[in-house]
Formats: structure tokens, sequence, C-alpha cells
């Protein structure tokens, strides 16, 4: 018999979500994480938006899970009080030429069954004065959620149902035996070995290189991660909108956006910035100032150059490189490529916090 019969690698908020979906069923969960704490990487490092569907393609797993891990996101809010703000989102036309691009958007949320609005400029412009625009639409059900909140409330719950939480633990091997798995880890007290039935690999940006340990051609099977970056501009300016504000998404990104966090501090962005390497750089520089401020005056002609501050940053998993379409998040159990008992995530890029909850859900389907 194993010595536990799942193991999860990587505590961000996919891993955390599914310890606390999973822990009561699992007794003796492990859950590996090779930071000192959970939660240091991609799920601390991004805009903390509740998506709420309206850019995914139909009966897409994003799509599908962003919907439900939206709802299912702001009722754990609500039952364990984490902060969030539901504020609501415009998104905005600034030209005549860009219209049509919220026609497009209208007609994708009415697909996923998200509600949406049309807005006139001069709606736009009596809810939030200081945004320029020819028309946009408003999203109600977006809003923002604490991550560290999110996460702490997934992880007491996992705990409190018996699961075990191994920080300072990198899993260095994984080998698939007749009727489990031998799991191995490095800690600073030295290597660690125990064997599992079952291990669900959300590692985040390593998550291809935890299925390469498992024995997976990574790509032949297409789950190569592309790490592509994305950086914050701060403003020290209060009380310049309400609601977040978004331009009108473009081929690879949501655009560089307005966004409140739940204390009511506003950032801009996440830009896009593909990676020639893989190394973890969090660096904003003030290089990209300008660029910033061109992008976000667009929408709001107020902001100087001179009220922006380097912020943070993050990095996405991504599937698709720079010049490639859509890719969906993968959720596989593995069986099917002689690998019985692991659940690979890859690509667990935005709205990967929204869908959280409702990633859990779909593994806890492929584990049953
Ligand atoms: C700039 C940016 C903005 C975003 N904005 C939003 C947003 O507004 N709304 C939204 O819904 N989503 C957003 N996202 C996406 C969201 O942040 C991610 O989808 C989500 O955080 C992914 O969580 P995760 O648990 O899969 O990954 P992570 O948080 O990266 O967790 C993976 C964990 O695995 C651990 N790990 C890796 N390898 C090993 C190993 N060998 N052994 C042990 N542990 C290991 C890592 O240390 C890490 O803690 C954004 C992402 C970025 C980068």
């Amino acid at each position: 018999m194993a010595d536990t019969s799942l193991t999860i690698v990587g505590a961000g908020v996919v891993g955390l979500a599914i310890a606390a979906r999973l822990a009561a069923r699992h007794r003796g969960l492990v859950l590996l994480e090779r930071n000192p704490r959970h939660g240091q990487e991609t799920s601390s490092r991004n805009s903390e938006v509740v998506h709420a569907g309206i850019y995914y393609p139909p009966g897409s797993w994003k799509a599908r899970l962003c919907v439900e891990g939206s709802r299912l996101v702001r009722e754990a809010a609500v039952r364990h009080g984490i902060p969030q703000l539901r504020c609501g989102k415009l998104v905005v036309a600034t030209t005549e030429a860009e219209l049509p691009g919220l026609d497009d958007l209208f007609e994708r949320a009415a697909a996923n069954d998200v509600p949406l609005r049309r807005l006139t400029a001069r709606e736009i412009q009596s809810l939030e004065p200081q945004v320029a625009s020819v028309g946009g639409l408003n999203s109600p059900t977006t809003g923002v959620v604490s991550a560290h909140g999110l996460m702490d409330v997934f992880l007491h719950l996992a705990l409190d149902a018996g699961a075990i939480l191994k920080t300072r633990a990198r899993l260095v091997s994984l080998e698939r035996r007749t009727a489990d798995w031998r799991v191995e880890v490095e800690t600073p007290a030295g290597p660690e070995s125990f064997t599992s039935e079952r291990v669900v690999n959300a590692a985040g940006l390593e998550a291809d290189a935890v299925a390469a340990l498992a024995g997976i051609d990574v790509e032949a099977a297409g789950y190569r991660q592309h790490w592509c970056k994305g950086s914050y501009f701060a403003t020290a300016k209060r009380g310049v909108v309400s609601r977040l504000v978004y331009p009108v998404p473009g081929a690879h990104s949501l655009g560089i956006h307005a966004i409140l966090d739940v204390s009511g501090r506003l950032r801009f962005g996440p830009d896009v910035e593909y990676l020639p390497e893989r190394v973890a750089d969090y660096t904003v520089g003030d290089a990209r100032r300008a660029g910033f401020g061109a992008a976000v005056r667009r929408m709001l002609p107020g902001i100087a150059d001179a009220d922006l501050a380097p912020d943070t940053s993050g990095i996405r998993p991504r599937l698709q490189g720079p010049r490639d379409g859509f890719r969906d998040f993968v959720i596989a159990e593995e069986s099917a490529r002689g690998f019985p008992g692991l659940v690979n995530l890859l690509g667990i890029d935005s709205p990967g916090l929204t869908a959280s909850p409702a990633i859990a859900a779909a593994v806890e389907r492929l584990v049953a």
C-alpha cells in the first residue's frame, strides 16, 4: 500500500484549491512546495481580477471554468470573509475602429452566458468621468479578490481536513511503479522519498518540467510552456476610477488596463513580454514607463508619465507562443499515455486565479 493516496505538486492557488477540495476524501494528502511559503509565485503576482468569462471561446475549459470559478470565488469570499471588491468593469473603445471589437466581445459573452451591457460614450462619461471613449461594455459581475486571502482560506480548509503541506520540498524525481508513484523531493535536511497512488501536477511555470520528470515527452504532447512576463505600474492618485477599465482586447492580451486592488490602490498593466530564457526576473524597468503612459492615456488622458511608478510583475505559463492562436488549459489524466494516476495541469495562465476552485472540481472528477 502506498504511503499516501494523493500528492499535489505546487502550492499556488490551483494546488491549494485542489487540496481544499480533496483533503477530506484523501486523508494525509501531501502538498509539495519548493518555496518557504505557499503562493509565492504567479498566484501572488497577478491582477487579482475575478473574471466574468467574456473573453474565452465558448465550450473551452477557460470559458467554462472561469464562469464556474467566478461564482465559487465570490461565494467563498462571502462565506470566509476574504476581502473582495464587487466593482464591475468597463471595456472601452477609444476609436471608431475599435467598435466592432466590442460587438465580438458582446456575442462571445452571450454565448458564455455572461451578462454584459452596451454603454454609449455618454453613459461611460457619467459612470467614470475621467475615462475617454466612443462607447463600451459594462461587466457587472467582474470584481477583485485578495489572492492571498483566497489562498490562505484554501490552505486552512485543506489542513483542517488533514492535508500535509511540505514547504522547502522540491520535487526532483517522479517514477511510475506497478501500482503507485515513487516521489522524491529535495529538502534542507536532504533527500526524502515516499510513494503515492496519484499525483497532481500543479507546478505552474514548472508544470512542463514536472510532466517531463514523470516521463512524458512534452514536445510531442504539446506541453512545452513559454514564459510570458507581465509588468505593472502604479499610481498614488486616488479616485481616478471606481471600477476596472479595460481596452478592447488584442490578439495576445487583454491590453494594459486599469485595476484596483481591494484597498482601492490603482495599478496599470500587465503588458506582454515573452522571455527568451526561463529565468524568473521580476524586475520592472523604468524604461517601460513611457510605453505604459501612452497606453494608459488612450483611456485616461489625465494620467501623466510622472504619475506612474514601476510596480510588481508576474510570469504567465503559456502554451501558445508569441505568434500562436488560442490555447486552452490542459487538464489531463494521463492513463492514455501510459501514466495512470497522473493528472497534469498545464498552461494555467489567466483566468487561473478565478478558475482555481472550478479546476479543483474538474480534477476531483479525474481522480475519482
Ligand atoms: C501578470 C499576470 C496577471 C494575471 N491576472 C490574473 C487575473 O487578474 N485573474 C485571474 O484569474 N488570473 C490571472 N492570472 C493568472 C493566475 O495568476 C494564474 O493562472 C494562477 O496564479 C496559477 O496558479 P498556479 O497554482 O497554477 O501556479 P503558481 O502560483 O505558479 O504555483 C505553482 C507552485 O508550484 C511550485 N513548484 C514548481 N515546481 C515545483 C517543484 N519541482 N517542486 C515543488 N514545488 C514546485 C512553485 O513554487 C509554485 O508555488 C495572471 C497571471 C499573470 C502572470
